[in-house]
Order: structure tokens, then C-alpha cells, then sequence
């Protein structure tokens, strides 16, 4: 079983993250694919909404979608999310197979993240393009995985591998829809259908009718 883990402080959830890892999804066939809000982001401030919110726009957001879930560990775990301790813990399940959804900029900073030579060795890595990244000719000199063009040869051992994922670029950014919201701007088109709605009642990220 091939499965994916997406990470992200989802504050909030929208269809930058929704639209391209549904397209990695459907074409990695991944059988499940794990959303996984985190509860304190290592490297930049505190999320806005809490992570009962956030678990709840991510929940909405995936609703009705094949092989999606909403997975809480990062939360329940509590303290800094360390991408590497979720992926031994599926390890440890009995998820073996398994392939890390990063977007291009956060992939770019990758060699920060806690014990990242780790992650090479745990999971294979798809890197999805965001609007203002160039898909790259070869894998960063510090990364230790081979850059992979064919995605059935990604899909068949992806440890180790790194496979760039050029679509849908959706120019969405979770602190622009927090400002635009603040703002008295209608974002809803740039979320999935529930998140809006959810976020009018909570009345969040300064939302007011
Ligand atoms: P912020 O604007 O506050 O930095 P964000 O929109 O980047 O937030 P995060 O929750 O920090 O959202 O991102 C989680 C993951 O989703 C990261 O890997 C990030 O690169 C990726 N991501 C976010 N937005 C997009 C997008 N529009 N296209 C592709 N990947 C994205």
C-alpha cells in the first residue's frame, strides 16, 4: 500500500493544499493519502487557529474525497512537529510505503527540518509546484535523493527518490487568505466547499459579517 503524508498548519486549509495533492493522489494512485495538521510549527510563529480548528478545516476540506484522512497524531503528540517522528511512527504501524507531499518552497528549506536525512531514508518525497517555483533540472546539492522523472519508477520504490510534481499550481497562500479575510475580502473561492462556512462561524482570522 502506497501512502501519502501531508504536513502543514492548514491556518486555514485551502485549495493550495487540497487541488495538488488530490492531483498526487490520483496520479501516484496513492490508497491513502494522511493530511496531517501540525501542532507547533518549528520554524515560524504559532498558528492563528487552534488545532481543533484546524483539524476540523482540514476534516471539511477533504470530505467526500477517495483514500483522505484527517490524521491528528501531530496534535495529539503535542510540542514541535517533527515531520521524521510521524514517519516512524506509520513505520512502526506497518506503513511502509510511504511518500511525503511538500510544496516547493518548503521543500527548499527542507534541510532544516529535525533529522532530515532521515526522511530520505523513510519515505519518498514529491515536491509540488507552487506559482513562482521553477521545476528544478536535478536535486539540490545537499539533498541525497535522486531526482526521478518517471513517476511509475517513483511510485515502485520511492524511498530515496524525489519526484517533482508540476501541477496545478494554484496561487493561494494560507497568510494571504488570513489577511484578505481580516480585510472584509470573500475568499471562498479559494477554499474547499465547508471551509468558508466554517470559518464565518468561527468568526476567524478576523472575519466579520
Ligand atoms: P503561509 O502562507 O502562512 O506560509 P501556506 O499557504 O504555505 O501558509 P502551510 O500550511 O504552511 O500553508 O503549507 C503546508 C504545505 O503546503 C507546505 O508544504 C507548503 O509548501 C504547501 N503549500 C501551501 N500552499 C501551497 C500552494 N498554493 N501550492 C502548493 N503547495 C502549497
Amino acid at each position: 500500500m502506497l501512502t501519502g503524508v501531508f504536513g502543514g498548519t492548514f491556518d486555514p486549509f485551502h485549495n493550495g493544499h487540497l487541488l495538488p495533492a488530490l492531483a498526487v493522489r490520483d496520479s501516484l494512485e496513492l490508497e491513502l493519502l494522511r493530511f496531517v495538521p501540525l501542532a507547533s510549527p518549528p520554524h515560524r510563529p504559532p498558528a492563528v487557529a487552534g488545532g481543533e480548528q484546524r483539524l476540523e478545516m482540514v476534516r471539511l476540506g477533504i470530505r467526500g474525497q477517495a483514500g483522505c484522512v484527517a490524521d491528528d497524531r501531530e496534535l495529539r503528540r503535542g510540542g514541535k512537529s517533527f515531520t521524521v517522528l510521524t514517519l516512524e511512527e506509520l513505520h512502526s504501524e506497518g506503513e511502509r510505503n510511504l511518500v511525503v507531499l511538500v510544496g516547493a518552497d518548503a521543500f527548499a528549506g527542507m534541510n532544516h527540518w529535525h533529522r532530515w536525512p532521515e526522511l530520505f531514508r523513510l519515505a519518498g518525497i514529491v515536491v509540488m509546484a507552487r506559482p513562482g517555483h521553477t521545476a528544478p533540472r536535478q536535486a539540490p546539492a545537499w539533498c541525497p535523493a535522486r531526482l526521478q522523472p518517471e513517476v511509475d519508477e517513483f511510485r515502485a520504490a520511492p524511498a530515496g527518490q524525489l519526484l517533482w510534481y508540476p501541477g496545478p499550481a494554484v496561487p493561494v497562500s494560507a497568510s494571504g487568505l488570513r489577511e484578505a479575510i481580516a480585510a472584509g475580502t470573500d475568499v471562498g473561492a479559494s477554499l474547499p466547499p465547508g471551509v468558508w462556512n466554517f470559518i464565518r462561524e468561527q468568526g476567524l482570522y478576523g472575519y466579520s459579517d
